[in-house]
């Protein structure tokens, strides 16, 4: 299948449905040639736009699922590197040294 195709902005932030201003689909001779999106990043709040061929257009790449995770963590995880196996031994460890009391704690809402 054809890969959806993302729009971002300069700033490189993900643009989503809630920031389009406009969106519109180019025709020629009623066969739809590209995509139109204009925007408002919500980071750099710049305005831009958009032409994408038709053929690589996915409107659902504006309505991706949140999750859990607000539009500010997501951007914020993206920007972090990977998580490095010493993190990973420090966590354990950490999680080693917890005790019952510590664990209890957790599960109170
Ligand atoms: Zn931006």
């Amino acid at each position: 299948m054809s890969a959806k195709v993302a729009i971002r902005c300069s700033c490189g932030h993900r643009i989503s449905a809630k920031e389009v201003l406009r969106h519109g689909i180019f025709m020629h001779r009623y066969r739809p040639l590209y995509a139109y999106v204009r925007y408002r990043c919500a980071r750099c709040k710049r305005l831009g736009e958009k032409l994408i061929d038709y053929d690589m257009w996915d409107q659902s790449v504006l309505h991706q699922p949140s999750g859990e995770l607000t539009e500010e963590e997501r951007d914020r995880f993206a920007r972090m590197d990977e998580i490095q196996p010493d993190e990973v031994i420090q966590f354990v460890a950490g999680v080693r040294r917890l005790k019952m009391r510590d664990l209890a704690a957790l599960r109170k809402p």
